[in-house]
């Protein structure tokens, strides 16, 4: 019998396929540009320092790594991606500052909880050095992180829940002169630093975080809006400032925060919350108080690669014209109450770090309905409805309008069913059986085959083998570590092969991870395609690896460290762009990921004691006559040989030969 499943593509003289209808399928130039593209080799590029002469081939990097034997997954950082997108961030405001002279400066504060890795702070600071960027953190640890990275004129703004230690400590980095600025988040808050300053005798210059009556939107909306647990109401904020005042101090409060919520979806809940905001700051203002930053919090969105009225992971505006948003709707406000304009402050995070990760998979296997791989030979003395099947597949060939490719698909149909019933009924075996479905889910592939290139609108069985015929692709990673924002608020991340994008992708993939949970799955995909639940992805060639490249992944999802049935952080590559270099590229340094015994030791597993377990359970075998003596050693040693190995699968383990 043929092959035929595996063949279909061509058989059915499709159209040709090139690397643009990749670009097109997975919507490169919507979530990628400038940055990632595909190349005339049909491999994902990296166009990191906008010229042609710099841009990297992720093939040729993924199999530099290869040769270096770092184990997958690997996350890429693309370091010269960030620095640019500090560079577009930083601009955009300069050429809005511009336009509308606007009367002040813009400073941008990079919120390391969004990526805290030491380097990508580092990078993002030196690129942000000539903007004079600052850092913000929310928390003690990412302060004592933080206080000795920025020099003493950038800002350090403060915010989170703060206790007395975090307090006097953001006091002790402003008497050496740093620009710490410590927002106030809830009343008992400043009653604490107040305390603390009278001790001291030094009084701070300080922040406040006030609560928008605008609500958020999108997925993050919770951290906004009247009822956010962050920030001082307008009633508390007023008696704050009356106390200041009472003690002559109302020009130590510098800097008025909000934070409506990270990827704003749209463009008019930013400029609504920014005019409610500056209304509060000229007031303040107007009062006495010593406002000199306006700082609008996080959420300048980044574009998934859905669009904005349809999905909500998509976004209804550019950078510039976020930038351009901010300083029109602050100059316009404080213009009409006669108020000198802020110092801008934005605490942009997914969009400054969001670009540079990416994350590269590689699939172990596929399990796939038609599966081709499988032969069977349908013998003379075949039950009636197995060989009707073996006749239908034959035939389909020969067929060639839609109504007769339905025909046939509602024959195999009742085939189907009468295999599946003689089989209950004891009549029939499971050889033959699973002959029949092999058969019949080739029929069925190479039907949707043919059906796909009918004109018109597709007849309700499409969808039906669309959905039948999807396969689950196994990968090499686990989504709670890696897309942990895909698990818990379904946000999409754009996937594409980093290879073959000059071949049309003909299966519809799943992607599935390799935890143990059913929700271990990748549930919903970027794509061209109206339905979204899966990826069009090619067929596996026997013994020849197979990556995917999971894009965006460079804010919140890099760093979440997460002990999910024991995998831990991936391996790391760090990569500058040069076109000095044969391939445009170098690798400045390398992460290995968790070991085994790393992950274990977090639950309390420890290498000595389970050794010892492990020898003990070895020695009763031996003396009992279970194993011989060199065997059982020889187990004890490849037990321990995998403490120091990574989590992950090794796909060089897995890239043997398909069977057949
Ligand atoms: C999380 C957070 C940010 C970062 O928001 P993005 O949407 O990533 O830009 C900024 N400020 C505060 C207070 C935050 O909590």
């Amino acid at each position: 019998m043929s092959v035929r499943a595996q063949e279909f593509d061509q058989a059915r003289d499709a159209p040709a396929w090139s690397v643009a209808d990749s670009a097109e399928i997975y919507r490169t130039a919507n979530w990628g540009a400038p940055f990632f593209f595909v190349n005339d080799a049909g491999h994902v590029a990296v166009n990191a320092m906008n010229e042609a002469a710099t841009t990297m081939d992720v093939v040729a990097i993924v199999d530099e790594l290869r040769r270096r034997g770092v184990q997958f997954p690997v996350l890429l950082r693309f370091q010269d991606v960030l620095r640019a997108r500090v560079r577009r961030l930083n601009e955009a405001f300069r050429n809005a500052i511009g336009e509308a002279a606007y009367g002040n400066d813009y400073r941008a504060v990079y919120p390391i909880k969004v990526n805290q890795l030491h380097e990508v702070v580092d990078e993002l600071l030196d690129a942000g050095k000539p903007y004079g960027m600052g850092l913000e953190c929310g928390s003690k640890a990412e302060l004592v992180a933080a206080l000795p990275q920025l020099d003493d004129d950038s800002l350090l703004v403060c915010n989170g829940v703060k206790d007395e230690s975090m307090l006097s400590l953001i006091m002790s980095g402003q008497r050496l002169g740093r620009n710490a600025i410590p927002v106030i988040e809830n009343y008992s808050e400043f009653v604490e630093l107040k305390r603390l300053a009278f001790n001291a005798g030094f009084v701070p210059r300080l922040g406040v975080r006030v609560r928008l009556a605008t609500p958020g939107s999108g997925r993050w909306s919770a951290s906004s809006g009247v009822n956010s647990k962050f920030g001082l109401g307008v009633a508390e904020l007023l008696s704050m400032l009356r106390e200041l005042e009472a003690s002559g101090l109302a020009d130590r409060l510098v800097l008025l925060h909000c934070h409506i919520g990270s990827q704003i979806a749209d463009i008019r809940v930013l400029k609504q919350a920014a005019r409610e905001v500056t209304r509060i700051y000229a007031e303040l203002v107007s009062r006495g108080a010593g406002l000199r930053y306006l700082d609008l919090g996080g959420g300048l969105g980044v574009n998934y690669g859905r669009d904005h009225l349809e999905h909500d992971a998509g976004i209804n505006y550019s950078l510039q014209e976020y930038a351009n948003a901010v300083v029109f709707t602050v100059q316009e406000i404080c213009a009409a109450h006669g108020v000198a304009e802020p110092i801008l402050v934005t605490e942009s995070g997914r969009a400054l770090t969001a670009h540079h990760s990416v994350l590269i998979v590689p699939v172990l296997d596929t399990r796939s309905k038609d599966n081709p791989a499988l032969e069977f030979t349908v013998a003379d003395d075949a039950a009636e409805p197995v060989r009707a099947l073996d006749r239908i597949l034959c035939r389909l060939d020969a067929i060639d309008t839609a109504g007769e490719l339905l025909e046939a698909f509602h024959d195999a149909n009742e085939r189907l069913g009468e295999v599946r019933s003689l089989f209950t009924h004891g009549l029939l075996d499971l050889e033959q059986r699973a002959l029949a479905e092999s058969l019949y889910w080739r029929s069925c592939s190479t039907l949707l085959a043919a059906l796909r290139n009918e004109t018109g609108t597709p007849p309700p069985e499409v969808a039906e083998l669309e959905r039948q015929l999807t396969d689950l692709y196994q990968c090499d990673f686990s989504i709670f570590q890696s897309m942990l924002d895909h698990w818990a608020i379904g946000q999409p991340f754009p996937i594409m092969p980093i290879d073959r994008l000059d071949e049309r992708p003909t299966r519809r993939g799943v992607l599935v991870d390799l935890t143990c949970d059913s929700d271990g799955r990748v549930s919903h995909y970027v794509s061209a395609n109206a339905d979204n639940s899966f990826l069009p992805l090619h067929a596996l060639n026997p013994g020849e690896p197979y990556y995917l490249a999971f894009f965006l992944m460079g804010a919140y999802e890099d760093i979440v460290g997460d002990a999910h049935n024991l995998f831990g952080r991936v391996s790391e590559a760090h990569i500058y762009a040069d076109p000095d270099e044969p391939d445009n590229f170098w690798i400045e340094k390398i992460i290995p990921g968790t070991a085994i015994q790393d992950m274990l030791a977090q639950v309390q597993y420890f290498p000595n004691d389970l050794h010892r377990r492990m020898s003990e359970l070895v020695r009763a075998k031996i003396h009992a006559g279970v194993v011989r003596p060199t065997q059982g050693i020889a187990m004890l040693d490849q037990y321990m040989a995998c403490f120091p190995q990574n989590t992950y699968c090794d796909p060089r383990d897995m890239e043997r030969e398909a069977p057949g």
